[in-house]
């Protein structure tokens, strides 16, 4: 239970979806999520519908569901945060004992919750929807993904899945433990991923945007792609010190070679001095460096103050089976 949640009842389902300039998405968008989530569950469910800050008439949409259906619960950034704060703010206020986590523009099917649900009741925390294929995205977009998955899993020690986005089912335990994570830069699909758990996937073809156009141009998918990485590993700043210890080694064998040239006198006068010294002094800053790096990609890790670990369930007797006699 996180301290920003909303009052009321909790409910068995919530579904919580950012939306940004998503005007021409929300009516086939409100008819598919409300249907599919009737037929899982009747009237037992809420839907969250985040506005992002958008330019267009999304708010005013937003607010007229939520004054005629009570299962609607609108709410309104003050700005717009980008779509990984957005479905934070929502996973924070919602309710539900399992929670949906999707997509305004229908690319990812809200019809798949039946699936996710029989498998969450088979005894898993996290469903997540893994795309077997991309229809109407560009060659770039694919491209850059598939790019960015596999260059992800190289750098980062915790294993997230490839080609999954935020779709998601999640259980109330693992929204807890990823509520409780106060860190700014969030790459949320990443977080749920180091929350461990039991997790499994669910395939399936994503589909066109319904309407409208991306609101992930290549600045903001770069910006996702950086906090992806810097947040699960300080592996760029080790490079750095890899470079810099390699080079001033390098350097150091350089020097050997100067001095042994000037020990068989075939140099300009001064040319030694000047080597020696910029050598020198270039390896031990590029050294230093590396290790400033170390620590300060420590500095960074701790301040995170993520939990050390989050224990799933601790089984003992109960107090009553172990007193009762023979
Ligand atoms: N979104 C948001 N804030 C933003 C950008 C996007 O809430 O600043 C929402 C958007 O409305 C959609 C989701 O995030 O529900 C994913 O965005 P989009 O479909 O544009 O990304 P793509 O599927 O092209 O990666
Ligand atoms: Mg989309």
């Amino acid at each position: 239970m996180t301290s920003q949640q909303l009052g009321g009842p909790t409910v068995y389902l919530s579904v919580v979806i950012p939306c940004f300039n998503e005007f021409e998405c929300l009516d086939a968008l409100y008819e598919r999520v409300s249907a599919t989530c009737r037929a899982a569950v009747e009237s037992n469910y809420e839907i969250l519908l985040i506005n992002d800050g958008s330019k267009d008439r999304t708010w005013e949409k937003i607010a007229a569901y939520a004054d005629k259906d009570p299962a609607i619960v609108g709410v309104n950034l003050s700005r717009n945060y980008g779509h990984q704060l957005a479905l934070t703010a929502g996973l924070n206020l919602c309710r539900g004992e399992r929670v949906l986590i999707l997509d305004a523009d229908l690319q990812d099917p809200p019809e798949l919750l039946g699936e996710m649900m029989a498998k969450m009741d088979a005894g898993f925390d996290v469903v997540y929807g893994q795309r077997e294929e991309r229809q109407g995205e560009t060659l770039f977009k694919r491209g850059t993904a598939a790019l960015f998955y596999r260059f992800l899993s190289r750098l980062v020690d915790i294993d997230i899945p490839q080609d999954t986005g935020d779709f998601r089912l999640m259980s109330r335990k693992a929204l807890d433990h990823l509520n409780a994570m106060p860190e700014h830069y969030r790459f949320v699909r990443g977080l749920v991923s180091w929350l461990g758990f039991r997790q499994t996937s669910v395939r399936y073809s994503r589909a066109e945007r319904f309407a409208g156009t991306t609101n992930y141009p290549l600045s903001k998918m770069i910006r996702l792609a950086f906090d992806a990485i810097t947040a699960f590993s300080i592996s760029p700043l080790r490079i750095a010190s890899h470079v810099g210890i390699i080079l001033g080694l390098l350097f150091m064998l350089f020097l050997g070679g100067v001095l042994y040239s000037w020990a068989n006198g075939d140099v300009v006068p001064g040319w030694t001095s000047i080597v020696t010294i910029v050598l020198l002094v270039g390896s031990i800053q590029l050294i230093t460096l590396g290790i400033m790096g170390e620590y300060v990609g420590r500095t960074y890790m701790e301040s995170k103050r993520r939990p050390l670990f989050i224990v799933d369930e601790v089984r003992k007797l109960s107090a009553s089976s172990m007193t009762s006699s023979p």
